[in-house]
């Protein structure tokens, strides 16, 4: 279950930003090729979150494209999929640049009670 390593290391990044403050919501940019699946996630991450600061939090799912740039021509090539071949040369000596993200992009925090006070 794929899905279950993405949600802990999820949590994790939010437990370190959240330092003990219970979460709302919070915002993920995962790349494609992560290949999450969201109601299989949703369930994970309720799983792992529950009874934390995180639980019952809602998560919103940015999906960030492939974007691959060649190491022979320098061009950037955006796609849904993996890319193994240049749109500009033809090369195959391609760099990923982005599509295997997991970056926590933000957190709603509830505000504690001396906030609020
Ligand atoms: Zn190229």
């Amino acid at each position: 279950m794929h899905e279950f390593g993405v949600a802990a290391a999820l949590l994790e990044a939010v437990e370190a930003r959240a330092r003990g403050r219970p979460v709302r919501a919070l915002r993920v940019q995962v790349g494609v090729l992560q290949r999450v699946d969201r109601p299989v996630f949703d369930q994970a991450f309720a799983l792992v979150a529950d009874g934390g600061v995180a639980d019952g939090a809602s998560v919103e799912i940015v999906e960030v494209p492939v974007e691959v740039r060649c190491r022979d021509c320098g061009a950037a090539t955006r796609a849904d999929e993996l890319v193994v071949t240049c749109d500009g040369c033809g090369g195959h000596d391609l760099e990923l640049v982005t599509g295997d993200d997991l970056v926590l992009e933000s957190i709603t925090v509830a505000p504690t009670p001396q906030e609020v006070g």
